[in-house]
């Protein structure tokens, strides 16, 4: 490992650490008073940079040191959660159920919660579906109990995946959406990535795949954001399946390649999972040594500590890998390790398994055991209903059929498959269509974007014009302040004569006045808004620096309304733009009349507009963006004769002295309002208070 490396690694356990920290603060909202959790178990459970087994014997070097129940009871959930990484569910399962009682002997509902969502976790991804309801049964009373929002989601979200592993998928999106719901209204960015690969990936099984493309570009976005690598992961994983799905194999791999750098060394399943992904898709794409070298990745640490499902997938896959070498005899062995775990699996990865061994008889030559092997598989596809795993079946089906003599039937199958190849291609013809609809969505959202920019930057080119103008007249200015000077020199010089001083005062006066005329033009120009006539931008800003300086001395709130037009561009795209002026003008004018004398109103750019009250706290300034909004919404304005509909979206942002120096913070809340408004419909006032957290 290099020094760049360890630097990073040691940057992202910080990280990590940090996060850890942040998540195990409690929420200022929620009804629980704190977490029960000891620091360093915390710390420890959200470790993703270590290996599961490092971290095990940690949490008992941890348990064993303390005497203190409390803490032995939080090191035994650590624990047990390493023991589910490393396979062992059982042993899991068991340490569950004794932190379990500890945990409700001991009254503390937090280690319950966290306790029995694990056990609901492990059950679910077993199959073992009554005992997860009883699981989810026990975390709803305690949902209910508490009133924690951030429970009731982690809650929605284990139902979810429980409907989902049943099959009932419209049940399933329904509870992550509410799940998402409510993690979105905490500004949980993380979960809110969780939820939505979830959906995504619902959309995906059931076909919608631009749907899903859009949802797992925002998770990525948001785990991003959240500087959270295994969900950075899991986004790019779910993007490179769905583009192998539409057979963008190229595209595909490079996402599960970008994915790789973000599994971390206690994720062994996630890693196992994408290493498969990427294997099939550097086959497909001919690139075997790279195919090999990930085969090879993921079958070592499948040896090392991979569950049934790993295992197979990945030893499947470096037989795979052997036989397209022309290597058989390695391919046999490899499918001979994997159809050890062939019991533990599901009925799906049997399947691949069955194939497997087929395509590797027939590699051997042995004609007529892979037809017999071929047989079962196709029988078994067509009871499960998986299409794609159907048509590699019947082609090896009629290869077998061939080469055992009997050409008849494998013409039959042959048919078979190509008709089934034909239907497969009609749908994925299909699917693409509907991710190129929404990528076209998307370009075109793109191109608006694009547009705005250039609105925003003829805007700023305005801006610098009108600075040049103001430079201008400043050097004229100073001109003719020079002139005067000469003219006052001359004054005095003739100040002797009656006469002459009389014309030289007159014209001195006569140039003072263009003086202050022109000043006061200057000033104009400088800061108001050529359309509305109130201040601009740099004005209010300004003007926002010295009340916030004003309210920090006096101990006053103040609060600032971001107004934001909605649907602007519709209404220029209707009525024209002269009539989108005019609709600007007319809101400037009931805003202005909306608002008290004191407080300053500008038009910030576009159709934004922002006030400024001094002396107001979060519900004075709601109640005034309320009334503002009204203003607005209940008559429509009219331009040339016709009724134009106007709402607007209202933030609110209230700041409590002693706040920081600069106006940035207090602006950034109220547009979050703002972005709240938007989401929550339109029309509406959106408040918050940044000091409070
Ligand atoms: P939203 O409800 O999300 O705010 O939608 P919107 O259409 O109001 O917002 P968006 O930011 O997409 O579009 C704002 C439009 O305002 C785009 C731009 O062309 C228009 N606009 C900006 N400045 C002016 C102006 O001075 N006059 C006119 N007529 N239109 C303007
Ligand atoms: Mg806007
Ligand atoms: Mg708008």
């Amino acid at each position: 490992m290099n020094g760049a490396d360890r630097i990073g690694r040691f940057l992202r356990r910080s990280l990590t650490l940090l996060a850890a920290i942040c998540l195990f603060t409690p929420p200022a909202f929620g009804a629980e008073s704190s977490s029960s959790e000891p620091a360093e178990i915390a710390a420890l459970r959200a470790s993703e940079s270590r290996s599961a087994a490092e971290l095990r014997e940690q949490a008992i070097a941890l348990r064993d040191a303390s005497s203190d129940r409390r803490f032995r009871a939080w090191a035994g959930l650590a624990l047990a959660e390493f023991d589910n990484d490393l396979e062992h569910a059982d042993a899991a399962l068991a340490g569950l159920d004794a932190v379990l009682a500890e945990a409700r002997a001991l009254q503390l509902p937090d280690l319950e919660f966290a306790t029995v969502g694990r056990k609901a976790t492990i059950l679910v991804n077993r199959g073992r579906s009554a005992e997860t309801d009883e699981m989810l049964t026990a975390m709803q009373a305690l949902v209910e109990a508490s009133g924690n929002p951030s429970w009731r989601a982690e809650w929605l979200h284990n139902r979810g995946v429980l409907e989902r592993k049943l099959g009932r998928f419209d049940a399933a999106a329904d509870y992550f959406q509410q799940a998402l719901e409510i993690l979105r209204g905490l500004g949980d960015d993380l979960g809110v990535a969780r939820e939505l690969n979830s959906i995504g990936m619902l959309h995906g099984r059931t076909g919608r795949f631009s749907d899903a493309m859009l949802v797992h570009r925002e998770a990525l976005a948001l785990a991003r954001k959240a500087a959270n690598p295994g969900e950075i992961a899991r986004s790019l994983r779910l993007l490179g399946v769905l583009h192998r799905n539409l057979e963008d194999e190229e595209l595909g791999s490079r996402y599960l390649q970008e994915a790789l750098e973000y599994v971390e060394e206690r994720n062994t399943r996630e890693a196992i999972t994408l290493l498969g992904e990427l294997t099939k898709s550097l086959l497909l794409l001919g690139r075997l040594d790279e195919a090999e070298r990930s085969a090879d990745q993921a079958a070592g640490m499948a040896e090392r500590s991979g569950s049934p499902p790993n295992r197979v997938s990945a030893f499947t896959r470096m037989a795979e890998v052997r036989l397209a070498q022309g290597r058989v005899a390695d391919a046999r062995q490899w499918i001979d390790r994997a159809f050890e775990s062939f019991e533990q699996v599901a009925i799906r990865d049997q399947i691949v398994l069955h194939l497997a061994r087929a395509q590797v008889l027939a590699a051997e030559g042995r004609a007529r055991e892979a037809l017999a092997e071929a047989e079962i598989t196709l029988a078994a596809t067509r009871k499960v209903g998986d299409r794609i795993l159907e048509r590699a079946a019947l082609l090896l089906h009629s290869d077998q059929q061939l080469a055992t003599g009997d050409a008849r039937s494998a013409v039959d199958t042959l048919k078979a498959y190509q008709a089934l190849d034909k239907e497969l291609a009609i749908d994925l013809a299909a699917r693409r269509i509907a991710v190129l609809e929404g990528s076209l969505e998307n370009e075109r959202n793109q191109a608006e974007r694009a547009l705005l920019e250039r609105d925003n930057a003829v805007q700023a080119l305005t801006l610098s014009r009108q600075r040049l103008l103001g430079a201008v007249l400043l050097v004229g200015l100073s001109g003719l302040l020079i002139v005067a000077l000469l003219l006052y020199a001359r004054y005095r010089a003739a100040e002797r004569s009656k006469r002459q001083a009389i014309e030289s005062r007159d014209e001195l006066e006569r140039l003072h006045r263009a003086l202050v005329d022109a000043s006061i033009e200057l000033e104009r120009v400088a800061h108001s808004d050529a359309l509305t006539g109130l201040a601009n931008r740099h004005a209010l800003a300004r003007e926002l620096v010295s009340r916030l300086a004003e309210s920090r001395a006096s101990g006053r709130p103040l609060s600032v309304l971001v107004i934001d037009i909605d649907h602007f561009k519709q209404i220029n795209d209707r009525h024209g733009h002269l009539a989108g002026d005019a609709v600007l003008r007319e809101i400037a004018i009931r805003l202005r009349q909306g608002l008290r004398v004191d407080s300053a109103l500008a038009r910030w750019g576009g159709e934004e507009f922002i006030a400024v009250l001094s002396e107001s706290d979060l519900s004075d300034a709601t109640a005034a963006a309320e009334r503002l909004r009204l203003a607005i919404a209940d008559r429509p304005v009219t331009v040339a004769e016709r009724e134009i509909a106007v709402t607007a979206s209202i933030g609110v942002a209230t700041s409590l002295a002693p706040h920081p120096d600069s106006i940035d913070p207090l602006l950034a809340a109220a547009d979050d309002a703002l972005y709240r408004a938007k989401r929550g419909g339109r029309n509406r006032v959106e408040g918050t208070q940044p000091d409070a957290h």
